[in-house]
This record gives C-alpha cells, sequence and structure tokens, in this order.
C-alpha cells in the first residue's frame, strides 16, 4: 500500500481535481472506445501491490478472466503473473490510462488458477507480512511441462504399479492377499481408463472400541466446524483414524490432504495408505520437479484423490476438499524458514481448509503448547486417546548420569557399562535395540591437540565435522553450507595433529561394532540414507529382524512401527537440550516422547535409556512421568506468559543478512531503535542478538525479536511493522536484507 501511495501521488501530483477528474473520465472514454480492458496482475516478485495492464478485447478469442495466467513486462524484465481483477477499469483511470503498459499476451498451455488459491495467497501474505506474489512464486514455480510429456509419465507410472501388482500376485501365498492385489490392480486399471474415475475403495479400516469412540468425537468436533486436535500416545492408532476420516470423505465425492512434516519419514505410512487407498493417494513433497507437479495436478484435476504431502502441497490447485490432516502438528519441520513465505504448514492448513468447507484435523503424542492452548479457549476441540493399540505399556526410563559414570570408570567411549549391559540383554532375548545420536558424521567437531584450534568453515561460523567416506578416508562437512574440504589429519595453523571431540553417527557405529561383535549394526542417517532405496532397504531389513541394532539421527524416532524394537537409547541427550530457545525444552520432550513409543509397541514393556550429563533437567521429569502432562502444560504456559511469549503474544523475527559484519551491526541496531521508537503500541522489541551460529554460507545474521500482544492492536502492529520495515529499507538504501518471519520455530 505505502508503494501504491507513492506512485499514485506522483503520476496524480494534479491540485486541480476538476480537471484531474475530467481528464480520468476523458481518458477512460477513450480507452473504452478503443476497446481496451484493463487487469490486475499478481506478479511472482516481493511487491507491496499488483501492477495494471490492458489489452485489446478483440485480440483474444474471449474475455480474461481472474486466474487467468499471462505474461507481462516489469522493471524491463518478462514474467508470467496472474490475473486478480478482470474488471480494473476504475483503478487504471486513477493511476492513469496512459501510465499503464499492454500485455505482451496470455501465457499458453499455463493452467489456469482457482478463486480458493488466490484467497489463500492471500491470507497466507497477510498472516506472514509477505506478498500475494511470494506466494505464487512458491506455488507455481516458473517452468513449464508439455501435456503429452505429463500424460506419458502418468501412464508409465500406472505400468510401473501394474507390474509390481502382477510380482506379487504371482508371489502371494494366501489365497485372501492375492485377492486383494487382483481388485486393487482391476481398480487401477479402470480407474486410469475412466479418468474421472468415481469408484474408489471403503477403505477396509476396522477401529478398536477406543478408537472408534474417539472417531465419534472428531466427528462432533467438525459439526462445530473447528479443527479437532487428536492427542494419542504413540502406538494409540491415530493412523487408523485418520484412515477412517479418510474413508469417509472419500465415500462423500470429496477429497483428501494428509499432511505429513517429511516424507522421508513416511514411507511406512505410505504404504499404509496404499494398502486402503491404492488408486486415490498421490504423494507430492518439496523439491518436486516441475514435471512431477504438472503431473499431480493433473491428477488432482481429473479423479478423487487423497494427497500425502509435506508443507508445499497446500499450494497444490485443490478442489473439493473435504478433510484436510495434520500429523505431527507440533513438527518444526512444518515451518518453512526460507525463502518467503515463511508459513507453517498447520497454520496454512488451517486457512486452506476453511476456504475449501474441509473439516480438519490435528494429530500428536505431543501437541504444540499453541494447540493444546488453543483447545484451552475453545477454539479447537481436543480428543484424547490414552491407550495403545496393542495393550502395551509406556516404555520404562532409565536416566544414565554419564559425568558421575565416567568419575567411576563406568564409561566406554561413548557408551556407559550400564547401556552396555542392557544391549546385551536385549540383544540375548532376541530384542533389537535403536540408538539416537542428535549429530551425523564421524565427529562433529575436531581440535587440535597442540594449538586448540578448532577448524571452522570459511563461510559459516561454525565447526567442521569429519565424515568418514565409504573408501575410508576422510573429509570435512559443514552442516550449515554443505561445504566439503578435504582432510589432511592436522590443523591448518600448526600442523598440530586433529583429534575427534564427541562422537557423531558413524563413530558409535564403529564403537557399538566394537562392543556387540555378534550384532548386525545399520546406521540411518541423511549420510547413509541418501538414496530412497537404500533408505528404504535399512528400514525394511530392521523391520524384518535382519539387522539388531539401529543407530541414527532423529531418523530413527519418527513414525517408524517396529515390532521387534524392546530397547532405544539416547548417546547424549545433552545435544538436544542445550539450544538457546524458549521452545527447546518442548521439542527435547517430543522428540524423546516419539522416540519412546517406537519401543513396545507390541504386548511387551520397553525400556528407554537416556545418556546425559544433566540428569536433573526438568525435561526428564516430564519424561518419567514425575510431572503429569497438565502439569507440565500448566508450568511451561505460565512460564510463557510470564516472559510474554506465544501463546500469549505474536513473535516476528526481523532477520537481517548481509555479506558485511560491520554494516549487519550497523543496521541491526539502527532498525531495532527504529521500531522501538516508532511502535509502541504494547510491542515489546528485543535485541538485535546473534543466533547461535550468526554467519551461515557467508551471510551474517542479527534477528530482533518482536514480541506483539495479541488483542485488537495486532492487526495494526503488523501493518506499521510491514510500513517501518519498507522505509527503513527505502531511507537507508538497505533493500534485500531484511526479512520478517512471523511465529518462527
Ligand atoms: P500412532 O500413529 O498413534 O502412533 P499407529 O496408527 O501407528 O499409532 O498404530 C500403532 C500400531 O497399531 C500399528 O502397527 C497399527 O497397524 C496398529 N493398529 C492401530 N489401530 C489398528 C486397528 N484398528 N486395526 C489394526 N491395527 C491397528
Ligand atoms: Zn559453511
Amino acid at each position: 500500500p505505502l508503494l501504491y501511495h507513492l506512485s499514485y501521488s506522483t503520476v496524480w501530483d494534479c491540485k486541480d481535481r476538476q480537471k484531474s477528474f475530467r481528464y480520468k473520465f476523458f481518458l477512460t472514454k477513450f480507452a473504452l472506445m478503443y476497446g481496451l480492458r484493463y487487469i490486475q496482475v499478481i506478479l511472482p516478485l516481493r511487491l507491496g501491490w499488483e501492477p495494471l495492464y490492458s489489452y485489446k478485447e478483440d485480440s483474444l478469442p474471449s474475455a480474461l478472466v481472474i486466474g487467468d495466467r499471462v505474461k507481462v513486462m516489469f522493471g524491463g524484465k518478462e514474467y508470467v503473473g496472474v490475473v486478480s481483477e478482470e474488471n480494473a477499469g476504475e483503478e487504471a483511470s486513477e493511476v492513469g490510462l496512459d501510465k499503464i503498459k499492454p500485455i505482451l499476451g496470455p501465457a499458453k498451455g499455463l493452467e489456469k488458477v482457482s478463486l480458493e488459491e488466490i484467497r489463500l495467497w492471500r491470507m497466507v501474505a497477510e498472516y506472514y507480512l509477505c506478498t500475494p506474489g511470494e506466494v505464487y512464486k512458491a506455488a507455481y514455480p516458473a517452468g513449464k511441462v508439455e501435456e503429452e510429456e505429463v500424460k506419458a509419465r502418468i501412464r508409465e507410472r500406472i505400468q510401473a504399479r501394474i507390474a509390481k501388482l502382477d510380482e506379487k500376485i504371482a508371489k502371494a501365498r494366501r489365497e485372501d492377499t492375492r485377492e486383494r492385489y487382483i481388485v486393487q490392480r482391476e481398480e487401477i486399471l479402470r480407474s486410469a481408463q475412466n479418468d474421472k474415475g468415481t469408484a474408489h475403495s471403503d477403505g477396509g479400516v476396522v477401529l478398536s472400541e477406543a478408537q472408534e469412540s474417539a472417531f465419534n468425537s472428531v466427528k462432533e468436533v467438525f459439526k462445530f466446524g473447528k479443527p479437532a486436535l487428536l492427542r494419542g500416545v504413540t502406538g494409540s492408532g491415530k493412523t487408523e483414524i485418520y484412515l477412517k476420516l479418510a474413508a469417509d470423505t472419500l465415500s462423500k465425492g470429496r477429497n483428501v490432504l494428509f499432511m505429513v512434516p517429511e516424507i522421508a519419514l513416511s514411507r511406512q505410512l505410505e504404504d499404509r495408505i496404499r494398502n486402503h487407498f491404492p488408486q486415490e493417494l498421490e504423494v507430492f513433497h518439496s523439491g518436486e520437479t516441475i514435471a512431477k507437479r504438472a503431473e499431480t495436478t493433473s491428477i488432482i484435476k481429473s479423479r478423487p484423490y487423497l494427497v500425502l504431502g509435506t508443507r508445499s502441497s497446500i499450494f497444490l490447485p485443490h478442489r473439493d476438499l473435504g478433510l484436510v490432516i495434520v500429523d505431527e502438528e507440533n513438527d518444526p519441520s512444518y515451518k518453512q524458514d526460507n525463502p518467503a513465505p515463511r508459513y507453517n504448514g498447520r497454520e496454512a492448513g488451517i486457512m486452506l481448509a476453511g476456504l475449501h468447507g474441509a473439516a480438519i484435523v490435528l494429530g500428536s503424542a505431543t501437541p504444540s503448547l499453541e494447540s493444546l492452548y488453543n483447545c484451552s479457549v475453545g477454539r479447537f476441540g481436543l480428543i484424547e486417546l490414552n491407550d495403545k493399540y496393542f495393550q502395551a505399556k509406556d516404555a520404562d526410563v532409565e536416566i544414565i548420569d554419564t559425568i558421575a559414570e565416567r568419575k567411576k570408570n563406568g564409561m566406554v567411549g561413548s557408551f556407559s557399562r550400564k547401556l552396555i549391559d542392557r544391549i546385551n540383554n536385549c540383544l540375548d532375548k532376541g530384542g533389537q535395540v535403536a540408538l539416537l545420536r542428535e549429530r551425523r558424521s564421524y565427529s562433529p567437531v575436531l581440535q587440535c591437540e597442540e594449538c586448540g584450534t578448532i577448524p571452522k568453515c570459511d563461510r559459516c561460523d561454525a565447526a567442521l565435522s569429519l565424515h568418514i567416506k565409504e573408501n575410508g578416508e576422510g573429509k570435512l562437512v559443514c552442516h550449515y553450507c554443505g561445504r566439503v574440504k578435504r582432510y589432511l589429519g592436522t590443523c591448518p595453523d600448526c600442523g598440530g595433529l586433529l583429534k575427534p571431540l564427541g562422537a557423531g553417527t558413524q563413530k558409535i557405529e564403529e564403537e557399538a561394532a566394537e562392543l556387540f561383535p555378534e550384532a548386525r549394526i545399520t546406521r540411518l542417517d541423511s549420510d547413509s540414507a541418501r538414496s530412497r532405496k537404500h533408505e528404504t532397504e535399512i528400514i525394511k531389513d530392521f523391520s524384518n529382524g535382519e539387522t539388531d541394532i539401529l543407530i541414527g539421527t532423529r531418523m530413527v524416532a519418527k513414525g517408524f512401527d517396529f515390532s521387534g524394537l524392546s530397547l532405544v537409547a539416547v548417546i547424549q541427550a545433552d545435544s538436544l537440550l542445550g539450544q538457546q530457545d524458549y521452545r527447546a525444552d518442548e521439542r527435547a520432550i517430543s522428540l524423546l516422547e516419539q522416540f519412546r513409543g517406537r519401543c513396545g509397541r507390541r504386548a511387551d514393556k520397553g525400556l528407554f535409556v537416556i545418556q546425559t550429563s544433566q540428569p536433573d533437567h526438568p525435561v526428564y521429569k516430564t519424561l518419567s512421568g514425575d510431572l503429569s502432562d497438565s502439569e507440565s502444560m500448566a508450568k511451561q504456559l505460565s512460564e510463557r506468559k510470564m516472559f510474554g511469549y506465544p501463546p500469549y503474544s505474536r513473535v516476528i523475527n526481523a532477520v537481517l543478512r548481509d555479506r558485511n559484519a560491520s554494516r549487519v551491526e550497523l543496521m541491526s541496531r539502527s532498525l531495532s531503535e527504529t521500531l522501538a521508537r516508532s511502535l509502541g503500541n504494547g510491542v515489546k522489541v528485543i535485541g538485535p542478538f546473534s543466533p547461535a551460529i550468526e554467519k551461515v554460507g557467508g551471510d551474517n545474521i542479527r534477528i530482533i525479536r518482536l514480541l506483539l500482544p495479541k488483542d485488537k492492536r495486532l492487526k495494526n502492529n503488523k501493518a506499521s511493522l510491514e510500513e517501518e520495515i519498507l522505509l527503513f529499507e527505502s531511507e537507508r538504501k538497505y533493500s534485500g536484507h531484511i526479512a520478517l518471519d512471523v511465529d518462527p520455530v
């Protein structure tokens, strides 16, 4: 709006209102006489206003309407925009018809955008203080795929699935399994022939009594048009409830969006969904190619669908959505940090559901404090599921104090003797073990024995970690920018020997191989799971009992269902705690609870061992049940209230990035002072401060944290903040360095 006003006033610096009015009137008439029409266009840019363009009515077979894609010039460059207003004659005459350029033409072959999509972009942009253009850019990455290519890809995929099913049919030992595959095969063929396909499986979901009652409560909440929060302990069968809800929705001819934080961690879930909805399932995640996006678009436009996807699947051209599921709703991966739109898939999911009149269910074993708060004030409906489906009990928690053990000579490398005993015990009984270590690599940090130097990345303020390649050679990797360096084993400063500080997953794997020579050991982290095939194999082998010990990063904590797992252990839990963030504890608890839930999913009770140097940390109290859920929530809420943090306020970070270290220091201070002076109105300005890693990929980072009271001033405060930033950028000639991050995680 600010920029709009600026441009408006330069064009219409006309004192004589009468004259200006007549001039406008004349121009409008003139334009209409020549059959010109005016439209407003959203461009894939950070632009606070939507430019106007014209076209000759008879140059196109039919008039342009909202959602059409058009090619236009802006700032000397060509863009594909989306028509956001089809009758902009009045706006055009205000700006001055002679200033308005014609469009280059319609963007042929590009899909039209729906009204709901544009509305969603506007909502997301307003909430996250970015522009509809930035959302558009994220939703429709530039590039184009020929329709023929899309069709060919879809055909290929169907053929591949049929071939796979044929294989399964040939191999199936039981008659009923064989028949199920045959039915699936027929259904796939049928829906492929008839693109509109209406037939779909009923899902075949059978619920337990507890699940049935939770399912009914969820539907009760839906009746009030509210989001439902399903809080269910791990293994309670939340997924089964989602599937039943999905079956319900599909049978009414409406579609389903099933959101997960990360696809990599949802492969088992994908299989489960495929069993129930083989022809509706479509998987979509961030980082898909343009061709895949086109394929998904074509599928969801032509037949009933259930999209399983990450946050970006929000921006697919959904139609007739009846249900949105947000699994693991508290997971920080739902938030996009960079670039804009810096949105949270959970919040955007609620907006999307609202636009489509769809029901929405959020689920988690450890819901976010924000969502629980929303339940307590009646905005969401809370449904609890406290029993595990297989009647198993929660694993017992055993905390091992690594400092005390070290003093007693009770540590062997990264393992305590106690943990070694537990592992041996478990293996002797034929059980399986999962070990979690948050740091991948062989050693997360190296230090010179002579001079104490810690080798760091040139472009980031972060220690380089040592990775051992398959051929046994070492390499140094920066986990922030990905830069790789040769490892020579000696200090870059003095030539002394480098020694590893601490052990990453690779080293733990090596130590475990020595400690448990009989055991079959595998590792799951983003290094070992580089290809999907390899990753699937690691998981499959562990799930079939072909490996005994699974070592990995938080990937091992999430979602998997391994029936033989009876011992889970965290090697160095300290790395989960010490983050300078008011949500660190909440996150640590969530991860630990999730990991705990991996074991003892069948009848036996499992054991959860945590090795830590801070055994008295409050996080462990919650875990071991010393604090009940509601006590722990009350405690956390009162802390948040005391410091004025969410849910009692809205946090917005102004993040500054700059190659120049002294300039970022100067600018961030100056911006902080400006904001403190100009915002007022209950807004708290904190900082600037440096994040834990203050330089990433050559950019120096500073953060100014703003706490906005959550009351009727919120809207105005957000608008003034946005204006102040624009003003600061233009006055100080500092464009392109400041980003606003609403509800940062
Ligand atoms: P959650 O997602 O709540 O952690 P899951 O949905 O993964 O729990 O369920 C845990 C286990 O119980 C899974 O192995 C699942 O197959 C099984 N299970 C849950 N509900 C049912 C059901 N109604 N019928 C058959 N198996 C079920
Ligand atoms: Zn780096």
